[in-house]
């Protein structure tokens, strides 16, 4: 399974509460010698021009140009230069996931992301970024983006109503939030089933943040979360459906906390390709 990374991606010296900024490397550390695992840096960042499709011009050249403050709540020239890297490697984790059927991006910070605002840490939105040039590129009809990240995706829907886009189909898991997890599970399979059959493409925000112990999320246990996971690979596994995930929100202390839980992520990934 390759793992679309490369350095650039991610930025150093971003010392506020979010980890995600400087994430992306200690992810890539940890997994690269895991057996069925491949670090894939062969592939480019995306564009300026490929930014404007869903974000305001005028927003995205202040933010890397650093006259505006990114999703961090600041200018650092390191996160502006990561920024186009992130979304590059969305896209390509799921150019790559349509060939091979699924793919990981070490990457988070994309769905409070919206037309022309940052907020909560997300400055782009490589979601959107990717949807749209899957779409302009002619590989997909339909998208399914499964985000279950704690927190509601308000930058996604409000990109999807502005710019009035009707081939994505959108699952959140802020909407289980009080709800009775175990029964949510246990009827996930079918939900899935129902929301994204015959969908072209997943795009999985595996979120850390809804797991109990987190400080801005709590609701699941380890053990829910893998089964979360394992429901999801299985379904497109099951079906078909390439799939292309990222590891999105956690903010558990210390990071090697947040760490373990994507680890589990990728074991649950790795084994819907090799055993089921
Ligand atoms: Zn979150």
């Amino acid at each position: 399974m390759k793992v679309v990374y490369r350095p650039e991606q991610t930025a150093l010296g971003n010392t506020g509460f979010s980890p995600s900024a400087g994430k992306p490397a200690l992810f890539v550390d940890l997994i690269k010698s895991k057996p069925g695992i491949e670090i894939f840096s062969d592939w480019e960042p995306v564009s300026r021009e490929d930014l404007y499709l869903v974000h305001d011009p005028a927003h995205v050249d202040a933010i890397l140009e650093g006259r505006k403050s990114n999703g961090f709540g600041n200018t650092l020239k390191t996160v502006a230069d990561s920024l186009p890297y992130t979304s590059g490697s969305f896209y390509n984790a799921a150019r790559i996931a349509l060939q091979e059927g699924i793919a990981i991006s070490p990457t988070s910070g994309f769905h409070h992301a919206s037309y022309d605002q940052v907020m909560g840490f997300c400055t782009f939105n490589g979601l959107m970024v990717t949807a749209v040039l899957l779409k302009r590129a002619k590989l997909i009809e339909s998208i399914g983006i499964i985000d279950f990240d704690e927190h509601w995706g308000n930058g996604t829907m409000d990109i999807i109503r502005r710019l009035n886009i009707d081939y994505i189909r959108h699952m959140a898991f802020s909407d289980q939030i009080g709800r009775n997890y175990d029964k949510w599970l246990k009827g996930l399979y079918a939900s899935l089933e129902n929301d994204f059959a015959g969908s072209s493409i997943l795009l999985y925000q595996a979120g850390a943040d809804p797991h109990i112990d987190d400080p801005l999320g709590g609701n699941l246990t380890t053990e829910q979360m893998r089964l979360r996971d394992r429901i999801v690979f299985r379904y497109a596994h099951d079906k078909g459906i390439p799939i292309a995930w990222n590891l999105a929100g956690g903010y558990q202390k210390p990071i090697e906390k947040v760490l373990e839980l994507h680890l589990n992520t990728v074991e649950e990934s790795l084994q819907s390709i090799y055993d089921l």
